[in-house]
């Protein structure tokens, strides 16, 4: 086996033990493999070993991995902060993204997003810390911004994606992952149907999974290490 293969095994075996600890079945928790920075032969081997979806946050270097691997069957989800000039590349390449906070940009993608593709699967990214330079929508205009995405003909709204901030002990990890969750359910019990919670990483994958995560997004547990600032946009 590669290394990527005993990696991304070694990933599920943590998933299902999370679930079992926290009382849930395994098969609700995908696995999103964050591939940034790694060149599409490293992602043809996680291919290789099983892994379907990935996801990335650079759109240009993404867009030249999905050109190369576009014989395989994959999915690919934006993570990653998109601009004005971006999201044409964004509305042809991807099926899903997770990094939308502003209504300008869902309808840009919406209104690029070809004929001949799926509708856009798309995440609200949501700042449930409050801090005021992270990216997200606020958790008080998120419902005013999904209920106008879920107007938008070519995009689907799907879910949430969340970037709590780091902490080390597992309970105050559980309580932030929370936030979300609860803005999740509230947004269900107003009358949208949505199934995507996207959050957990390499490092709090257990406590994403205790607050009821549906999507982590896993980099380094699968590709190892990566150089602090990534590629260039
Ligand atoms: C890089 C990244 C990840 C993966 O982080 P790891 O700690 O390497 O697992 C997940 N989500 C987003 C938005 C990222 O930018």
């Amino acid at each position: 086996m590669t290394m990527i293969a005993d990696n991304l095994q070694a990933v599920r075996r943590r998933v299902s033990a999370a679930c079992i600890a926290a009382g849930r079945a395994p098969h609700t928790v995908q696995v999103l493999a964050v591939s940034k920075t790694f060149a599409s032969d490293v992602v043809d081997q996680a291919i290789g070993a099983g892994q379907s979806m990935f996801g990335e946050n650079y759109i240009q270097e993404a867009v030249q991995k999905i050109l190369l691997l576009r014989a395989r069957t994959v999915q690919w989800h934006c993570i990653g902060p998109i601009q004005s000039n971006k999201t044409r590349l964004v509305a042809e390449h991807f099926d899903w993204v997770q990094s939308l906070d502003r209504l300008k940009t869902a309808q840009r993608l919406s209104e690029q997003r070809p004929a001949h593709l799926a509708p856009l699967q798309v995440c609200l990214q949501v700042n449930t810390d409050g801090g005021p330079t992270k990216a997200g929508v606020s958790p008080e205009h998120l419902a005013q911004l999904a209920q106008d995405v879920a107007l938008l003909p070519r995009l689907v709204l799907r879910g949430l994606m969340t970037i709590p901030e780091p902490t080390t002990d597992f309970q105050s990890a559980v309580a932030l992952h929370a936030r979300a969750k609860a803005l999740f359910d509230g947004l269900n019990a107003s009358g949208f149907a949505l199934d995507t919670l996207s959050m957990g990483m390499s490092a709090d994958l257990e406590a994403a999974i205790h607050a009821g995560s549906t999507m982590l997004r896993i980099g380094s547990a699968i590709f190892g290490g990566r150089t602090p600032q990534g590629p260039p946009q």
